[in-house]
């Protein structure tokens, strides 16, 4: 299959010939022909796997055939994006699939000032990408109008409502034309999910290219057992010893980042942070730093490191495993994107074994451990499996306390035998804020 035979004008296929794209993903393969039928799709689709070309081609082919020229303070397709940074990233993309076209296009977020924004928006724009909250200001200061409206694109949806921003959703969604093509991507399809597919979707084309929840399998992941306190010694040896040249590590806070990147800093590491409190344009530098390899060894939250695009990334390290058992399916996208392979190794100590078990549950595995010699953590990491279990193994049976805990709480409940009973792990894999809600706002 080509990217000709799906039906793509020239000036497109001419764009793609440029980037060196031959052959449609399976997620373009089954979404471009979709979208340029007019269906609304729901695309159950991981960062890497293409989908962004997957809904901007077809959505610059619908907008160059047909509609009305975008009219002053107006855009004719709208794409949501939960951060500035992926924002920035899928408006790379669209600009540069569109390189041949006579479309306009342009991203908003907050964070910036708003005054260029509003000039930019006054002749239109064929394509906006935007980050919620931002979108929201511009609409309500009169800057946009979203009548013309013909498509809509929610992108990482599962991460906007992890972020919080169901109620910015509803709010759009009520400032949105009835009429419209609406495009849903999401990496996993939570209950959460599904309802805001109901309530903006009309007769959804559904989508899965990979099995639900599942990590892309072209990552090798394990876990290396460790006590909290050796976590940067550890990590620095296994940087020395597999002669890591550029990583991309996961801390869980923005003081865990500072502490990691002083650190390595102070051991003569080329290494650089991002998080939520450096300012956007920090936090580029940082980025483009850590692309073009000035800087080995990048660390950043969840937040920050939302939407970074980097190819051929050979390894990602969670030096902390995430809260949301979602953000480790995100966080270990960055590598074996596009068919490459990665590596992503969890650096777990005891008190993280419960998101472990919410990982594996959630990625319906369980990942290997590998001992570094000389590492052996003093306090052990109980063994878990993908059923969500936690097992302690008591070096001798106990008898059962009137709490029902043996040891630590979530660890699991004791039972007669001495066994350990499949105990509810304490960091599910939920969202935190999940509601989406077109009704009135419910008082808090
Ligand atoms: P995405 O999942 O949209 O973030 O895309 C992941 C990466 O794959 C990006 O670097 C794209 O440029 C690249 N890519 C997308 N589609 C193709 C394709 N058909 N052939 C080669 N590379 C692609």
């Amino acid at each position: 299959m080509t990217f000709a035979t799906l039906g793509l004008i020239e000036p497109l296929l001419r764009a793609l010939e440029t980037l060196g794209y031959q052959t449609p993903t399976p997620v373009q393969a089954q979404a471009i022909p979709a979208v340029l039928a007019g269906r609304d799709l729901m695309a159950a689709a991981q960062t890497g796997t293409g989908k962004t070309a997957g809904f901007a081609l077809p959505l610059l082919q619908l907008l160059t055939m047909e509609g009305p020229k975008v009219a002053a303070n107006s855009a004719r397709a709208l794409i949501l994006c939960p951060t500035r940074e992926l924002a920035e990233q899928v408006h790379a993309s669209v600009a540069e699939y569109a390189q041949h076209l006579p479309l306009t296009t342009y991203a908003v977020y907050g964070g910036v000032s708003i005054n260029p924004q509003m000039m930019k928006l006054r002749k239109g724009v064929d394509i906006l990408v935007a980050t919620p909250g931002r979108l929201i200001d511009l609409f309500r200061q009169n800057a946009l109008k979203l009548n013309q409206l013909q498509t809509l694109v929610l992108d990482e949806a599962d991460r906007m409502l992890d972020l919080g921003f169901s109620e910015e959703l509803a709010n759009i969604y009520r400032m949105l034309p009835k009429k419209r093509q609406t495009l849903l991507f999401s990496a996993t399809f939570s209950d959460d999910i599904r309802l805001l597919a109901g309530q903006m979707l009309n007769d959804p084309l559904s989508i899965e290219v990979s099995p639900r929840n599942v990590a892309a399998n072209t990552v090798k992941q394990w876990v290396v057992p460790v006590d909290k306190k050796r976590k940067a010694e550890l990590f620095v040896h296994l940087m020395r010893k597999g002669r890591w040249k550029q990583v991309l590590v996961f801390a869980k806070t923005r003081n865990g980042v500072d502490a990691l990147v002083d650190k390595l800093q102070g051991l003569g590491i080329n290494a650089d942070g991002i998080h939520g409190d450096k300012p956007q344009a920090t936090r580029q530098r940082a980025l483009d730093r850590f692309k073009s390899s000035e800087v080995q060894i990048l660390v950043a939250t969840d937040v920050a490191a939302r939407g970074l695009d980097i190819e051929d990334l050979p390894l990602v390290v969670n030096f902390d495993l995430p809260i949301v058992a979602e953000d480790y399916i995100h966080r270990i996208g960055r590598t074996g994107r596009a068919g490459n392979t990665g590596e992503a190794i969890s650096l777990v100590c005891a008190d993280e074994v419960n998101m472990l078990s919410a990982i594996e549950m959630l990625t319906r595995q369980t990942l290997t451990r590998k001992m570094e010699p000389d590492f052996e953590p003093e306090h052990r990491v109980p063994d878990t499996d993908a059923s969500g279990q936690v097992v302690k193994k008591p070096k001798k049976p106990k008898k059962p306390k009137a709490s029902g805990g043996g040891g630590k709480r979530n660890l699991g409940k004791w039972v007669d035998s001495g066994e350990v009973a499949p105990a509810e792990p304490s960091i599910k894999p939920v969202r935190k804020v999940p509601v989406f809600n077109t009704g009135p706002r419910k008082k808090k």
